[in-house]
């Protein structure tokens, strides 16, 4: 601005200047430096400013022109009066950028003396740049940061990791891979799989590679993989992922992989030892079951032949020491049935019967015998059955009732004084509806530390009850197992002193079937009937044992029947094919050939020779529910399960010989009843 008249070329400039001054878009002021009395520049002056300055700070023209920048500013002393006192005084320009911090912007500052104690600022507002520049810096920071991570991190996982590009060739690889490789990365990247190991190894390599591409996602596999560095032999977990450029290109393929060797071998011992325990079991249980099984036949002579003792003359004390004998061998076959029942309950061999049950009909029913027993104790045995709904559930009859039994029999036991109570209703709120069923008692009761363990096998709470009541801790442990196999849940809640409560919850039928398809129980044993003249009937036996031999012709005396003993299968084959007998009595366990195989080849000869079948009964110890189907099977028209007793023996002879044509089959001991 430095005007001179005597010149109209400078007075052209300065309109020139004048014009650009206006114009531009950076603020522009022009100062002098204001003096103290020692001479220094303590502040300045602003004289002359453009439109943009008064844009960019907010401050008019008229307002400043004139005044003091401490004044303006509102700060002593001013911004800035270092740099501007130096180019005011000394001539020389400047430029700086600094942020104001009054405004909160960045501004770019360029300075220069146009006369004497005089400066012109020029300065325009680079917040906007600066901020980008700085955003634009943290960027970078983090992006290096998040490269440095990454790069430690695949540097240091346990891991190998490497990248290949689309053909194969090795891009990169980390630490672990270059040691279990026995290379370096150097040496390892731009080369293949087949620079490093066989052929065929090369080849699987690659078609996992190509698999992962095709696939298009990460592709997982395991191998084992022999390394050159030093011949290990490793089962590797590999995961191989395609990677892609922005365009979706895939450039390569990133595989991890690890080490699942010792893993493995831990998996497998833990197998083995598994089923290490489970054959244990099994033999366990399967030796338990043979031990109860071959526990049977001697007690079928020990039962029979105190019952026919019973029926001789006797003194009073020998008929009492008699009791006490059958009572005891009652009991131990009672234990023996419950072995028998459990091991082939939890070993899944006994089949359950999946049909509609009426379970309000079993309660009835079995509350009804289970009176006696509670009434001979003076307990009241009381049942409340939801009237209103039905109570059809799905399940077996026979092993319900079973469970029932047990149930009400160990309340009674345990019950001294008071009174046992079934309770049947149905829960129509809970999804599935269920139907609880439940057994409460005043007894005895039973503490916290065994509400859970009665479940288990063997388990009783107290052992002197036990001596006193009986039992052999088994009973819970089959219920459990039945009212599971039939989808239910049982559990206990019991105070020692204050009674116990089992309850019992099974899944309800949605609607009762249309008609009921099952008769009444039958009676489990009659008193042997008035016996009417019978025909003399040719019975056949095939028996290896004297004992049983002995018993079963000691039941048949007195009747007319004709009783022939053959000592194995293979003699009662032979038997019956050259003579007609009405009835075949068939022991099952015979060396040479046992009853099933002979019941099939006397079945087969029938057939050849077009004779009607004689009737044959399986007589076994097996009490258990695949047996009877496997007599059944091989060909016989029922089974008796011993200890056979006298009177079941003749009831079934004359059921299975038409004497009793009209009457039901009854199922004492006659298991192909069920
Ligand atoms: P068992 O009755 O043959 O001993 P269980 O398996 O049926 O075998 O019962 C196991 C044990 O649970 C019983 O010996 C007894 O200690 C306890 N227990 C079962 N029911 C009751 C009950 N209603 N009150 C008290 N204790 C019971």
């Amino acid at each position: 601005m430095n005007r001179d008249p005597e010149s109209p070329h400078r007075h052209d400039d300065a309109q020139r200047f004048q014009t650009l001054f206006q114009a531009m878009n950076e603020g522009v002021a022009l100062h002098e430096l204001v003096f103290d009395e020692q001479g220094r520049a303590t502040d300045y002056r602003i004289l002359e400013v453009n439109p943009a300055y008064s844009a960019i700070l907010g401050l008019s023209k008229e307002a400043v022109e004139g005044e003091l920048a401490s004044a303006i500013y509102g700060q002593t002393p001013p911004p800035y009066l270092e740099i501007f006192r130096e180019v005011g005084l000394s001539g020389r320009g400047t430029r700086f950028e600094s942020r104001y911090e009054p405004m909160a912007r960045h501004f770019d500052i360029s300075v220069f003396s146009p006369g004497p104690n005089q400066f012109a600022t020029i300065f325009t507002d680079i917040t906007e740049r600066r901020d980008t520049e700085e955003s634009l810096r943290h960027a970078l920071g983090d992006l290096e940061r998040e490269r440095g991570f990454l790069k430690s991190l695949i540097r240091t996982v346990p891991d190998l990791v490497w990248l290949k590009d689309g053909e194969g060739r090795y891009l990169a690889c980390n630490s672990e891979f270059e040691r279990y490789f026995g290379a370096a990365e150097e040496e390892i990247v731009g080369k293949t799989d087949y620079d490093f190991v066989d052929r065929s190894q090369a080849d699987s390599f690659r078609e996992h590679d190509l698999k992962a591409i095709a696939h298009g996602g990460p592709s997982t596999n395991e191998e084992w993989i022999t390394y050159a560095s030093d011949g290990r032999h490793l089962l590797m977990e590999t995961t191989k992922t395609p990677m892609r450029d922005a365009r979706g290109q895939v450039i390569g393929v990133l595989g991890i992989a690890h080490d699942i060797t010792g893993q493995r071998e831990s998996e497998q011992a833990l197998t083995e030892s598994r089923n290490r325990a489970e054959s244990a079991n099994r033999a366990k249980s399967e030796f338990l079951a043979t031990m109860s099984h071959e526990i049977r036949t001697p007690m079928n002579v020990v039962v029979g032949l105190g019952d026919l003792l019973l029926e001789s003359n006797l003194d009073d004390e020998q008929r009492a020491h008699l009791h006490r004998l059958q009572q005891a061998s009652n009991t131990l076959l009672e234990l023996i049935d419950s072995i028998l029942d459990l091991s082939a309950v939890e070993a899944g061999r006994a089949s359950l019967r999946e049909e509609p049950v009426e379970l309000a009909r079993i309660v009835e029913e079995t509350v009804g015998m289970m009176g006696v027993v509670a009434e001979n104790k003076g307990l009241r045995l009381e049942r409340h059955v939801d009237p209103v709904h039905h109570s059809w559930v799905r399940g077996d009859e026979r092993r319900l009732r079973q469970v029932l039994v047990n149930l009400i029999g160990n309340a009674v036991k345990f019950t001294e004084r008071g009174r046992v109570t079934v309770t049947l209703e149905a829960d129509r709120r809970s999804r599935p509806e269920i139907l609880r069923l439940s057994v409460s008692d005043t007894g005895i009761g039973i503490g916290p530390d065994h509400l859970e363990r009665i479940f288990e096998k063997f388990t009783q709470v107290d052992t002197g009850y036990a001596r006193r009541y009986g039992g052999t801790g088994l009973g819970l442990a089959i219920t459990r197992q039945l009212i599971e196999r039939m989808d239910g849940r049982i559990h206990v809640e019991s105070r020692l002193d204050h009674g116990s409560t089992f309850h019992i919850e099974l899944p309800l039928l949605s609607a009762p079937p249309v008609a009921a398809p099952f008769p009444a129980a039958i009676p489990e044993e009659e008193p042997e009937r008035a016996r009417q003249p019978q025909a003399a009937l040719r019975i056949l036996m095939a028996e290896d044992s004297e004992d049983n031999t002995l018993l079963i012709q000691t039941y048949l005396k007195g009747t007319p029947h004709h009783l022939e003993v053959v000592g194995d299968g293979e003699a009662a084959v032979r038997r019956a094919a050259s003579e007609r007998f009405d009835l075949i009595l068939m022991d099952i366990q015979m060396p040479l050939m046992d009853g099933y195989q002979a019941t099939r080849a006397i079945r087969e000869a029938e057939r050849g020779g077009g004779h009607s079948p004689t009737v044959i009964l399986a007589l076994t110890a097996h009490a258990l529910d695949g047996d009877a189907r496997k007599s059944l099977e091989a060909g016989c028209d029922g089974h008796l399960t011993k200890p056979i007793k006298k009177a079941q023996l003749l009831a079934a002879i004359d059921t299975h010989t038409g004497h009793e044509a009209k009457q039901k089959p009854r199922n004492a001991g006659l298991t192909n009843t069920k």
